[in-house]
């Protein structure tokens, strides 16, 4: 036998022994007791001090030991007994954390506590014993209970610990714990505005102060306590006004010139979390600058830099000084796009209804009033909501909704004109020899004119002029073919010792015969002859077909990248590692600008607004244009001597949409770095934080045989700016701003002529050219037929593709074989700057158009109907998202107008009439690129997974779903290395109810009916895991696709079921691996903005003003510890994050 174990058995039993006589006097409460239960409280003590076990026996489970106590303590009258029983929970809940300090609150301890101290405060003299002892519990359970400040307030607590805290200002024993309490109280911001009225943060200006050794624990519980208090907009304005922030300012520098050993970090932090507190309100921004704030801070954080270990308060000064930052004007007339295209008729509601009705005289670059004071007044709220129930919001819940739509919505006979799309269905093929290279003619097929008030293409009338707008740039007049000519203009001084002299190749409408050098030099332009590495593509035929290719400000040049041509590298481009504080290095950068002003040139080196009055060149700057198709600089600023602002246009008839970017550089020094910011970007985050580079062609390498695009550049960070943005480019809300993406570039040539673009670039004419070149590799056994889908608004024909394999012969077994392929239905570049979806389906046709015996096969499985661009306005003039109407043409297929969205229009009744002949198709896809995540993935539609993230009380179990929508993403993902299966969703959202998939989903009944999103970065798992991603990659993809649509035919066709019997029907029950599937979506995947899912990683870009929740200000109470939270101030973090 154990004897020390009996002895602690004795005792606990005692223990429980003196409970019940406790709980026998509670109940029947004489008097004459008070003895007994002093007598009784203090041997408890006294076993609980000695006896560490005997705690756990208290408060274990089914003990009522907690209830004892507390119903004792409520009780009693008796200062010994009620300082026995204080002590006895001191005693028990100092360890056991936070379960016993649970018990002790859901049994109403709190309350008793702090009616103990309003009763006990007016007991003249106070005990002090008695009052620091009922703080030391309140500091232990205040921040655990939630209720906390709320109780404190209705019991009337806050002003005896204010009281207390006034009286003892010179008694650090009292102090503290007092202090610790109210930093506490002053967490709820009720109490936190009741506290400053009660004289609480003069209180705390009188225990802070400047440097010094002593008391540095209560100093800093003062500090947090007042940033608490100062959360609360009334104080800060409070504080503001009497003249504080000047002394925060100073004690800063006092702290920071004297903690040489750096060890008191956290109060100098503390001290900064004041100021930014400050810093939320308008006035506390003002009151900053005027004390000189912004150079106090950026001295001192210059200062701290070397020392890594001083990060936070880099980081806090850096936040505070954004803040700060005054808020500027994006230097433009107008931030709508340079270029207008009039529109047959002005939508009734949306976007460009806005647009249109916005009177001249408006200011849409910045907001009147941008500074508004009535939004910063307290919320009365004890608890916010912070919520996470927008994704969750998002998910479509109406289950009729989900339900495919059963109902035609439009008679046949109107449909009955896209017969001519489908001329395949009804073809004998009996002229056809099945032996030459003969193919269905498309001139033959006449595009569909839908009457509109559009002016005849070519017609000379005049265009409406909308109001406000930029005068009419040069009409838009189709360059004649045949009256081409290559000019070179004379740009400068070019020096006429070049090897190749660079200048812009100009498609010249003006001149009479052929080809011809405008300019005095006649310098031969080489172009590399790339015709063995790059079948599809053909500089001269380039140019041909660049000439019927209409723009909205009649483009006359073109970019070299897109005549030369791009051969893919053959070496891996590495998602680059963010290098550390590369953001706060930029930051500050930006701020010298507002620190040193003298040092900025502020010089317009290009602008589209300007265009009248050119750029005095004066040789030193850089030289800039992006006159030519998918090009849309707007205007560039030298800034520095070798940094540059640059601003984007924005979509044609709208007033933003920047992301997608296409400019050239030239006049350049080598050797030296350049700095590039965008600064009007809109997107919160991008992968350019995440190891993604820009794309850069150099001419000269172009000539030296390489022509290619490549990721380059350094320092590369996006993060939000200065500039504000107003609430019309906003979409209502004010006080934002735009956001700056950065590069720093190093140029290896001398007078070369280098292109930038966001990704890999391709152009209408490419496509155009791509297809001609296709259409030359048909064979016999290839049914290949381009038609045009529809004229876009901007006059381009839409094409649309038919590619299957030609039946074996004109007999009636293989005719009917030929007509009862299935159809697969592709589209891409419905949004003109996800460049990469053209790249896939550049490797789709390719593969389509193979001579394999595989691509044979899979012609011979299906009927291929392909529209490779559904936004080719969009394309051609620059823009990132909308089409010329100034609409996300993905957002309209719901209900698309025949005149403003002509390719979505006649895209979806062709689906319609594919439906209404019995040609659903299997597969429906359409390419799309992705800017914020990595590797290639789907989107589906399902309503059981739909359902099941939403926990919405259906019946489920008799919702019948064929799973067969998995198949096909589950079939990529082992094809294809780049394919994610886990980054696929097949969730129906409510934003997304009037996009491609959802609607070829639900009305067409498209079961397979995806979105396939394919990164503009890189990948994070597969065989390219590290890598970003590039044209092969992407064109791999897109023949891969192809494959998986090949082993798709197993798992569709009755047939080959048939034939290949039960081993298949075993994997396909594989491949849907139905039990697993109410996991693979996970929350990840919801799709929240456009396109975008929510982005999975944080980084701390944000200084908005009104930024209320910083977790990194609110330090544990209890925890004292000098140390800095590795994760609070990490500037790149990688915190899930759905935001
Ligand atoms: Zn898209």
């Amino acid at each position: 036998m154990n004897k020390p174990k009996m002895a602690m058995e004795k005792c606990a039993s005692r223990v429980l022994m003196l409970l019940s006589q406790l709980e026998r006097l509670n109940e029947e409460p004489k008097v004459s007791d008070t003895d007994a239960i002093r007598q009784i409280t203090g041997k408890i003590l006294h076993i609980l001090q000695t006896q560490e076990k005997t705690r756990k026996e208290m408060v274990s489970k089914g003990s009522s030991g907690m209830e004892v106590i507390l119903s004792s303590l409520e009780n009693t009258r008796d200062l010994q007994t009620t300082l026995n029983i204080l002590n006895i929970l001191n005693e028990l809940l100092t360890v056991g954390g936070g379960r016993r300090i649970g018990a002790f609150v859901s049994k109403g301890g709190t309350a008793i506590l702090l009616q103990l101290l309003v009763s006990s405060s007016k007991d003249l003299p106070m005990n002090e014993e008695l009052m620091l002892h009922i703080h030391f519990l309140l500091v232990k359970v205040g921040p655990k209970d939630r209720k906390f400040g709320v109780k404190a307030r209705l019991n009337g607590a806050l002003n005896v610990t204010v009281n207390l805290v006034k009286r003892n200002l010179q008694n650090c024993k009292m102090l503290l714990p007092c202090l610790q309490v109210l930093r506490v109280y002053a967490g709820n911001m009720v109490n936190a505005v009741s506290l400053g009225k009660s004289g609480a943060l003069d209180l705390m200006f009188e225990i802070i102060g400047p440097y010094s050794k002593k008391s540095t624990t209560l100093l800093k519980v003062a500090l947090d306590t007042l940033a608490a208090l100062l959360k609360s907009k009334m104080n800060a304005r409070r504080t503001v006004d009497r003249g504080y922030l000047p002394t925060l300012l100073a004690f800063y520098q006092d702290w920071h010139r004297n903690d040489i050993r750096h060890c008191h970090l956290i109060i100098r932090k503390s001290i900064l979390g004041c100021i930014k507190n400050l810093t939320a309100i308008k006035l506390g921004r003002k009151a900053f600058i005027d004390a000189n704030g912004m150079r106090i801070l950026y001295n001192t954080s210059t200062e701290c830099l070397p020392v890594r270990t001083l990060d936070p308060l880099v980081n806090a000064s850096s936040l505070i000084m954004r803040k700060c930052f005054p808020k500027n004007r994006l230097p433009l007339p107008t931030i709508k796009s340079v270029y207008q295209h009039p529109l047959p008729h002005i939508p009734a509601g949306g976007p460009v209804a806005l647009l249109y009705s916005q009177p001249p005289e408006v200011d849409d670059v910045v907001d009147e009033s941008d500074e508004n004071e009535t939004t910063e007044i307290d919320t009365e709220n004890e608890e916010e909501e912070t919520g996470h129930k927008s994704q969750i919001d998002d998910i479509e819940t109406d289950i009729n909704k989900l339900r495919p739509k059963q109902m035609q919505t439009r008679p046949f006979d109107e449909l009955i004109v896209y017969e001519r799309f489908c001329v395949e269905f009804t073809e004998d093929f009996k002229d056809n020899d099945f032996k030459g290279c003969k193919a269905v003619d498309s001139d033959s097929h006449r595009p569909i004119v839908i009457p509109t008030t559009l002016i005849p293409v070519g017609s000379p009338k005049k265009r409406q002029r909308l109001e406000n707008v930029q005068p009419q740039k040069s009409p838009e007049s189709p360059l004649e073919q045949g009256s081409i000519s290559i000019s070179k203009t004379p740009e400068g001084k070019s020096a006429p010792d070049l090897a190749c002299s660079l200048s812009r190749l100009v498609l010249d409408g003006g001149s009479d015969d052929g080809y011809q050098e405008e300019s005095g030099e006649q310098a031969v332009l080489e172009v590399p002859d790339t015709a063995a590495v790059l079948p599809l593509h053909d500089p001269d035929l380039y140019l041909e077909m660049i000439t019927c290719t209409r723009s909205v400000p009649a483009y006359t040049e073109v970019a070299y990248p897109d005549y030369f041509g791009h051969v893919a590298l053959h070496l891996r481009e590495p998602i680059v590692e963010r290098v550390y504080g590369v953001q706060r290095t930029k930051i500050f950068q930006d701020i010298e600008r507002l620190i040193h002003p003298i040092d900025i040139l502020d010089k317009v080196v290009y602008d589209l607004d300007n265009q009248s009055s050119p750029v005095v060149e004066n040789g030193e700057s850089l030289k800039f244009n992006s006159k030519f198709e998918s090009g849309n600089l707007r205007k560039a600023i030298q800034v520095r001597k070798f940094e540059y602002d640059l601003i984007l246009n924005s979509d044609i008839n709208s007033n933003h949409y920047h992301q997608w970017f296409y400019f050239e550089v030239g006049n350049m020094r080598p050797g030296v770095r350049y700095r590039f910011n965008i600064i009007n970007c809109e997107k919160s985050n991008s992968q350019f934080n995440y190891g993604m580079q820009v794309l850069m062609y150099s001419v000269q390498e172009a000539i030296r045989g390489s022509p290619h695009w490549a990721r380059t550049g350094s320092d590369i960070c996006y993060y939000k700016n200065h500039f504000s943005r107003s609430s019309i480019a906003a979409g209502g809300q004010k006080g934002k701003s735009y956001f700056t993406m950065t590069f720093t570039v190093t140029f290896q040539h001398k007078d070369d002529v280098c292109y930038f673009a966001y990704h890999y670039p391709y152009t209408f004419s490419t496509l155009k050219m791509h297809l001609r070149k296709l259409r030359a590799l048909r064979t016999a056994q290839i049914y290949y037929r381009e038609d045009e889908l529809c004229q876009t608004l901007g006059g381009n024909s839409c094409p649309l593709l038919t590619i299957t394999a030609m039946p074996e012969s004109s007999s009636n077994d293989h005719i009917s074989q030929f007509r009862s392929r299935p159809v697969v239905f592709l589209s891409a570049r419905v949004h003109p700057g996800e460049t990469n979806a053209s790249w896939v389906m550049k490797g789709t046709l390719e593969f389509l158009m193979s001579r394999s015996s595989e691509a044979q096969s899979l012609r011979e499985s299906y009927i291929f109907k392909i529209i490779p661009m559904l936004n080719p306005d969009g394309v051609i003039n620059g823009n990132h998202r909308c089409s010329l109407s100034g609409e996300d043409l993905n957002r309209q297929w719901q209900n698309p107008n025949a005149e403003l969205h002509p390719t979505i229009y006649h895209a979806k009744s062709l689906l319609q009439y594919l439906r209404a002949t019995a040609r659903t198709p299997l597969v429906f896809c359409d390419y799309h690129g992705h800017s914020r995540k990595k590797n290639v993935f789907m989107y589906g539609c399902s309503i059981k997974e739909t359902v099941w993230q939403t926990n919405v009380n259906t019946s489920s179990s008799d919702l019948h779903e064929d799973l067969g929508y998995r198949t096909l993403p589950k079939l990529l993902s082992q094809i294809a290395p780049v394919f994610s299966l886990s980054s696929c969703s097949f969730v129906v959202e409510r934003s997304k109810e009037a996009t491609a998939r959802v609607v070829v989903w639900r009305e067409i009944g498209v079961q397979r009916s995806y979105t396939m999103e394919s990164t503009l970065c890189g990948c994070d798992q597969g065989k390219y895991k590290g890598l970003q991603i590039g044209t092969r990659e992407l064109e791999e993809m897109g023949a891969q696709f192809c494959l998986g649509l090949f082993r798709l035919r197993h798992f569709t066709s009755p047939l080959e079921h048939h034939k290949h019997n039960s081993h298949l029907l075993d994997v396909e029950n594989d491949l849907i691996e139905t039990r697993n599937i109410p996991n693979i979506t996970s929350p990840s995947t919801y799709v929240l903005e456009e396109d975008e899912p929510a982005f999975l990683e944080e980084v701390d870009y944000s200084a908005e003003s009104n930024d209320e929740n910083d977790p990194d200000l609110e330090p544990d109470l209890q925890d004292n510890r000098a140390l800095p939270d590795p994760n609070s101030d990490s500037e790149f973090s990688h915190q899930d994050c759905l935001t």
